[in-house]
Order: structure tokens, then sequence, then C-alpha cells
């Protein structure tokens, strides 16, 4: 017999309900995406926040090294304890019907690794940018997800984001002209004994972590693949941080059209991600671009003087990107940024890493 929403509400009650299956969409009736979270840091706790504001997800499972940690974030999120995992055990997650999709949310060196375990259980995949710390990795997760039938996304949010999508826009349009040149940049001071200053954990340095932002957006802002790429890295400050990876990233991107791009990541300076697009007929700057909120776009073209902030406030933009998975996952659909748009940004990391001569 099937179950009515009154008895999903006494199931909730006695902490079964997710268990079970996600609960409805007030909206549509439908059932909502249910999503395993896999590591509990700082970025899962964005994403959890935004899915709370959406009307097709759920958080119904949480995978964790720290089972503490974990029922106290399961007790806010309404998931049964019965629906924690941990590393060893994740293979569980399987049997587990109220879990459609997981969001990988680990280091970068593990997202190959618990992608493929998912795609082996038969859940949809959502990963962190970046995809993996190689392009085999990457090709591996494709291959998997391929195999299973899931669907793989990578969650770049910029592409999911008003301020970034109206600069395409205008650009698509021709407000600023022919592209000649972009700039842009994003970076931070590091502190000592973040496991992104560990090669074995993230794979290499800014680039991988926030330089990819920079990278991904001269990408979509063109409409483009770079075609030829150069490239020097650097480290400044011999305080032990940067023992492992690089601290600044410098690369320009030349493009089929000839537009030209310059590139700089640092883990070495808070560096403000922004985007400065120069065309025939004028310019157009995100400033700040790629933060959580507070996004900014200004341009000054054919007379026009465009001046834009984003209210929204985060997690909007987590919520946006969810959104957008669940959409795909319950209507059969691709994602706008699936696996095979991160293995892109891999290949160019190792051009780049190439260039300017670190072995990748
Ligand atoms: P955190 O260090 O805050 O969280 C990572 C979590 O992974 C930990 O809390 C831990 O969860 C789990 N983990 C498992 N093994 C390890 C290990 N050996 N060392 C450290 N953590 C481990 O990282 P972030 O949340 O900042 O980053 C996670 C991923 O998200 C990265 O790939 C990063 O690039 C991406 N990211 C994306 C952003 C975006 O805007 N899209 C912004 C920031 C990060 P537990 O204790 O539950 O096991």
């Amino acid at each position: 017999m099937p179950l009515t929403r009154r008895d999903f509400a006494k199931l909730g009650a006695l902490g079964l309900a997710a268990r079970l299956a996600p609960s409805l969409n007030a909206q549509t009736g439908e059932r909502k995406t249910g999503y395993a979270v896999i590591g509990l840091g700082r970025i899962a706790g964005h994403f959890m926040g935004g899915i709370r504001n959406t009307t097709n997800s759920q958080v119904t499972a949480l995978v964790s090294g720290h089972r503490d940690k974990a029922e106290r974030i399961a007790d806010q999120y309404g998931v049964p304890h019965s629906s924690i995992y941990s590393y060893e055990d994740f293979e569980r997650i399987a049997e587990n019907k109220a879990v459609d999709a997981v969001y990988v949310a680990l280091p970068n060196s593990m997202h190959a690794e618990y992608t493929i375990r998912a795609a082996k259980a038969g859940k949809h995949v959502l990963c962190e940018k970046p995809m993996s710390t190689s392009v085999a990795e990457a090709d591996a997760m494709i291959a998997a997800c391929k195999a299973a039938s899931v669907k793989l996304m990578i969650a770049y949010r910029c592409h999911y984001e008003p301020t970034n999508l109206k600069a395409v826009q205008l650009i698509r349009e021709g407000a600023i002209g022919q592209v000649q040149a972009i700039e842009s940049a994003f970076g931070f001071n590091i502190a000592a004994g973040e496991w992104r200053l560990n090669r074995k954990l993230a794979g290499g340095g800014p680039l991988f972590d926030v330089g990819i932002y920079s990278l991904n957006a001269c990408r979509y802002l063109t409409g483009e693949e770079p075609e030829h790429i150069s490239a020097f890295a650097s480290v400044i400050d011999h305080d032990g941080r940067f023992k492992e990876v690089e601290e600044n990233v410098a690369w320009t991107m030349k493009f089929p059209s000839g537009i030209v791009a310059s590139c700089n990541t640092t883990y070495g300076a808070p560096m403000n991600g922004f985007f400065r697009v120069h065309g025939s007929k004028g310019t157009l700057e995100g400033a700040p671009a790629f933060n959580y909120d507070g996004l900014h776009l200004i341009g000054d073209f054919g007379g026009t003087h465009l001046d834009e902030s984003n209210p929204a406030r985060d997690p909007y933009q987590f919520q946006a990107q969810a959104e957008h998975f669940s959409h795909c996952v319950q209507n059969g659909l691709d994602p706008k940024t699936p696996g095979e748009e991160g293995l892109r940004d891999m290949q160019y990391i190792t051009q780049i890493y190439r260039s300017a001569g670190i072995s990748i």
C-alpha cells in the first residue's frame, strides 16, 4: 500500500521517514531528490544551507569520519542516525532508497574515489571543484558514471549565478563589441596547516583551489576553449607553508578568435576574485565575481553605465546549483556542468603546470 503524507509525518516523528524516502515537493507533489553529503566541512555547510531553501532537494544521509559531528548535523537536518555512514562502510549507502545522489565535498584527491564508489552504488554524483587531481582521474570518474548510468555534475556554482550569467548574456548580445582581452584573478592568504598545502590531498596549490574560477570564467565569458597557454609559478614566502605546492601562478591564454586572457592566483595575498572583459565597445567587470554573495557587475559600453549589485545572500548559489541537479535527476536531463566540463579544466590546469615547469 503506498504511503500517504500523513504516514510520512508519523514515520518522520519516529526518525524513519528519510530512510524510506525523502519528503514531497509541496508545489509539485513530486518526490524530492535525496542527497548524501560526503565530508562535513566548510563547503558542505553552505551546500546543506542551500538545500534547505530548495523545493526539490533534501539532505537524507551523511558520510563522515566524525560520528559526533555527523549526529549533530543530522539532528539539524532531520537525517535519521541510521543514515550516517563512515568512509569505511560507505558502500552500504547502496541499500538506502532515500539517497538518490551524493554531494562530494572532500579534499580534492578524494573526489575520484568517492565519485566512483558512489556510481557503483547506483547514486548520481554532484562533485565539488576541482573535479580531480589529474586528467586520468577525471576520465575514470566520467567512465564510472556512464557505466552505472548515473549523472555526474561538477559544482561550478558560478554557472548558476545571475551576475555571472548576466555578464555572459551581455557579451553574447554584443554589448561590449568584440571581446579583445580578459583579466581575472582570485586568491587568498592561506593559513599554515590546511590540507590545501598538502600536495597529496590537494593535487596542487591555488590554481586547483581558486585559480580554477578565473580559468573557468575565461571559458564561459568567451564561449571558447583556449588553444595556447603559457604560465609561471613562484614561491615568495619561505615560511614553511609552500614546501609541497606553489604560492603563485600567473598564466596567459589565447583563444581561437584571438581573444587573449591573463590570470593570476595566489595563496599569499587577499586577492578579491574578479574578471574584467575588454571589448571594442567597452568594458564589463565582475568585482567581486566569485564570492558566495555581494557580487557586483560594472560596465561602460555604448553610452551605458551599468552598476548592479546582486542582493541575494549566501547560500543562494548552492540552492540554485542543487535545484538544477535535482531537476536533471528527476527529469532525466543532462546537467549544464557535466563531468566533461571539469575534465576540460583539468586538461588546462595540466597544461598550465607543465608550462610553469611543475610536474603533475
Ligand atoms: P574542509 O577542510 O572544510 O572540509 C573537508 C571535509 O572532508 C572535512 O571536514 C572532513 O569531513 C573530510 N575529510 C576526509 N578526509 C579528510 C582529510 N584527510 N583531511 C581533511 N578533511 C578530510 O574543506 P572545504 O569544505 O573547504 O573543501 C572541500 C572541497 O570543496 C574541496 O574540493 C574544495 O575545492 C571545494 N570547495 C568548493 C567551494 C565552492 O565555492 N564551490 C568553496 C570551498 C571549497 P568529516 O570530518 O566529516 O570526515
